[in-house]
């Protein structure tokens, strides 16, 4: 029996297990920070399959990691496990149906997430362990990616100073390893304090905070003209002032968020946010006040262990899909809205193929892998706090199908999924795949050497954390 065979059996004959936990945190769909019962339900399992845990770790109450095994190399493997507002949608079902009207849903397949790496990091203690071999293991159970991040938080704290290497992944429409990046960001509130009065008998003696965000906005939006391709800045108010046009309203909160490629261009254009909502409270005599609350640095994949991953995963092939899957899918694919519909159907021509098209939607389930090709790198719009990992530690984050292929990320089609047999089939072909290039990667200290090398190149000797050391994880406050 090969180094495959071994992980595939390890990580099976736990199946059951596996798919009742990630419908356990399914069901509990907590957001950033309130994470309890989900963290909970890994820590119990990882104490089970006899894992040390520390908790509360780097000032976050759900932040944890478990170890086990010991000695070099020291494998890193991310679990996230938050889930996004107002996407509460009953597991498995392919039309719009909340658990509970309003709640939480997991429209990003975190509960898969955090399942699949748990499932990964035992297998490899397992292995490691069969086999005589040396090497320490550590689950890092990472709250809040949807939120604040926390992994920032955690890089700062040094918990993946002595890790030699990190595998993550993330529930995808596709099986591969992406030569992809994703940008830097940085977030902050800015509070206008301004004076009220009589909106109609004095208002020469009001000074309006509102006035003063929506002259910050207007600004932001000339400001977008001088930007460069790629970067983005957007806002929501958060406290708009009141809802009386007779009162002058002396208070508004307004976030921003802005990206950009990189931490130091983010930064930059950050500050010229900044200058920008500076000079429209001097415009209208109000006091702003600028809270940074978050920052994640942009992501790439550690060339080295992303070639290592992709021929993993290009070994162990796709999830077995059978009719009963296709037929979920399809369902799936047909309860989006006309409009999201035709852009599907369009994009997945361009991607695969006019003269595809027609299997895939008859089969809409990514039954290959695509290979890992370091020359299609191209930026993608979102950010990721595994970007702090990535300066921390040689990090590589692998994707499965969990979803029909073309589905939309943070839907209710996305929550369904992710606790559906299709969800299911994706964790396990994830825990897989990560177990595996672990295993591969701890067998070759050359590689490790060599994916430590191009993370160093990359931060210039040392992980620097976007933010300041006064900012502190904004539990129960972002
Ligand atoms: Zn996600």
């Amino acid at each position: 029996m090969n180094d495959r065979e071994w992980l595939h059996n390890a990580v099976y004959a736990k199946r059951d297990s596996y798919a009742a936990l990630n419908d356990e945190i399914h069901g509990y769909a907590e957001t950033s920070f309130e994470e309890y019962r989900s963290a909970a339900a890994l820590i119990r399992v990882l104490k089970e399959e006899g894992f040390e845990v520390r908790e509360g770790l780097a000032d976050m109450p759900t932040c944890f990691t478990g170890t086990a095994g010991s000695g070099r190399p020291v494998i890193g493997i991310l679990g996230e496990f938050d889930a996004l507002d107002g996407l509460s949608q009953e597991a498995g079902v392919p039309v719009r149906k909340p658990v509970k009207e309003g709640a939480p849903g997991h429209g990003c397949g975190h509960c898969c997430l955090g399942t699949a790496s748990l499932a990964a990091a035992a297998a490899v203690r397992d292995y490691l362990e069969a086999h005589h071999l040396s090497g320490t293991v550590v689950y890092f159970g990472c709250p809040a990616e949807e939120g604040a991040g926390s992994k920032q938080f955690m890089a700062r704290a040094g918990l993946f100073d002595d890790v030699d290497f990190v595998y993550t992944w993330h529930p995808s429409t596709t099986n591969d390893v992406s030569a992809d990046c994703t940008t830097a960001i940085m977030g902050a509130n800015f509070e206008f304090t301004g004076i009220s009065a009589h909106a109609g008998g004095s208002p020469w003696l009001g000074r309006s905070a509102l006035d003063a965000a929506e002259l910050m906005n207007v600004g932001c939006n000339y400001l977008r003209e001088h930007i460069r391709d790629g970067q983005r800045i957007h806002y929501a108010y958060s406290d708009a002032g009141g809802s009386a046009p007779n009162v002058v309203p002396d208070h508004v909160k307004i976030k921003y968020e802005v990206r950009a490629r990189t931490v130091a261009e983010v930064k930059k254009l950050f500050e010229r946010v900044t200058k920008v909502a500076r000079g429209a409270a001097m415009m209208t005599e109000t006091e702003v006040r600028i809270d940074l609350t978050m920052a994640f640095s942009d992501f790439r994949n550690n060339s080295v262990l992303a070639e290592t991953a992709s021929a993993c995963l290009e070994e162990i092939g796709a999830p077995a899909w059978d009719e009963e899957d296709y037929a979920l899918a399809r369902a799936f694919l047909n309860s989006y809205e006309p409009v999201q519909k035709e852009a599907i159907i369009k994009e997945l021509a361009e991607t695969w193929g006019q003269e595809n098209l027609a299997g895939i939607l008859e089969k809409p389930l990514h039954s290959g892998v695509k290979p890992y090709d370091s020359s299609k790198a191209e930026y993608e719009g979102g950010s990721t706090d595994v970007g702090d990992v990535s300066y921390a530690a040689p990090t590589c984050e692998i994707h499965t199908a969990a979803a029909c292929m073309g589905n939309i990320g943070h839907t209710w089609q996305m929550a369904a999924q992710a606790g559906s047999r299709i969800g299911h089939k994706g964790l396990m072909t994830a825990a897989e795949a990560m177990a595996l290039a672990c295993i591969r990667m701890a067998a070759d200290p050359e590689k490790i050497r060599l994916a430590k090398e191009e993370t160093l190149k990359r931060n210039g000797g040392k992980y620097s954390c976007p933010l300041p050391d006064s900012v502190m994880p904004p539990v129960g406050k972002y």
